[in-house]
């Protein structure tokens, strides 16, 4: 009895090992989905675009975010890079600054030049959240290897230079690293604009020095909160402080003939719907964008637009955008037109609207009342 009960014991052990030989590999992508779909596209950049993405990004960022970040306002390490460009050509941009409407505020150009990545990495967007914290994201990262220049997104005069840009005293612990701050020579419904540059390994500039668009501010580097090289670029609206951000998706001139995706997503309540995952497929080479919506504080919307989701640099054409709420699954068909703002509404129960808020009233979806006919047209439910 004793024998058979042991043999019994053995016989398992070896099941077991053997299936954990056999099976490593979906175990260890179970356990480190991040890890393995990094390796993923680490391997996909090497075939589609010929060039790897920095090194650093490698690097798994969740230790050093445990140890930092909580309970911090701020976060700035470098999240598992998004879907990766399928090809680093993209139209010129246009030139700054760029408004179809009235409503449309493209004054900005880059900070990084048009020959390098100088787009938004696409998992850590203005207003997301890092998970299972309140930690919000106030800008946008551009992923660039060290040393690569930052331009000045437009002219104006350099208000701050160096560590300390959040804690302020020359902190060299400052979540920014070595940042400059730029108070531009124009306005916006009469508050002054200022753009933001963190993370440098060096600053080029001085307090107090007047720039013009592509004085070149310092360079690429790993200073404050990052485990990556990147830059981090903020939009400040009226003053330089960190609670007067704006999303730079809405900032930053498109590629010539691309267009930017806007949109506001509530519950039936009103609310608005925060972290929801939506995709957006172009319907003629079904590449597809994911985007989150906005966490609920620390990010600001647009004073007219009032959106909690922006998607920018999308080819013009048509598109599928969809998303599951609360077990329902919703789709909407979008159009993208070059140069221009597509906006959206979205409420739970009720459906898509497309229509933007008129000059005259511009709270005017507020009130909106939606038809029958509208709503049968587009909601899509199973
Ligand atoms: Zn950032």
């Amino acid at each position: 009895m004793k024998s058979r009960t042991l043999i019994l014991i053995w016989l398992i052990s070896l099941v077991l090992l053997s299936a954990i030989f056999i099976f490593k590999d979906q175990i260890k992508t179970e356990l480190i989905p991040a890890l393995s779909e990094l390796t993923d596209k680490m391997n996909t950049d090497e075939s589609t675009v010929g060039q790897n993405l920095p090194e650093s990004i490698q690097e798994n960022s969740s230790s050093a975010f445990d140890e930092n970040f909580e309970n911090q306002p701020l976060n700035y390490t470098l999240p598992t890079p998004g879907t990766p460009p399928v090809s680093y050509w993209r139209p010129p941009l246009y030139e700054a600054p760029w408004a179809l409407t009235p409503f449309d505020h493209f004054y900005f150009t880059r900070p990084i030049a048009a020959d390098e990545v100088n787009w938004p990495l696409a998992d850590y967007r203005y207003g997301y959240f890092f998970p299972g914290t309140d930690i919000v994201h106030t800008g946008i990262d551009i992923g660039a290897p060290r040393g690569t220049p930052v331009y000045a997104s437009a002219s104006g005069k350099v208000v701050w230079a160096g560590y300390g840009l959040y804690y302020g005293n020359d902190d060299p612990d400052d979540p920014y690293g070595k940042a400059v701050t730029i108070a531009h020579d124009f306005s916006y419904n009469g508050d002054r604009l200022l753009t933001v540059y963190a993370h440098m390994d060096r600053v080029d500039v001085t307090v107090g020095q007047e720039v013009e668009a592509g004085t070149q501010l310092g360079i690429v580097g790993l200073t404050g909160f990052t485990t990556g090289p990147h830059l981090h670029f903020e939009v400040r609206l009226a003053s330089n402080s960190f609670f007067r951000t704006r999303n730079p998706e809405l900032w930053l001139t498109p590629p010539q003939g691309w267009g930017v995706l806007v949109g506001q997503l509530r519950k039936s309540d009103y609310n608005f719907i925060n972290y929801q995952e939506v995709y957006v497929r172009n319907k003629d080479t079904n590449q597809t964008w994911m985007v989150r919506t906005y966490g609920p504080s620390s990010v600001n919307k647009d004073d007219f637009y009032q959106e909690n989701l922006v998607l920018s640099d999308l080819p013009a054409g048509d598109y599928l955008l969809y998303f599951d709420y609360l077990d329902i699954n919703y789709k909407h068909e979008v159009s993208i037109y070059p140069g221009a703002v597509s906006y959206f509404t979205f409420r739970e129960n009720i459906g898509f609207k497309d229509k933007v808020p008129t000059l005259e009233t511009p709270d005017a979806w507020n009130d909106m009342i939606l038809t029958d006919d509208f709503l049968n047209n587009n909601s899509i439910k199973p």
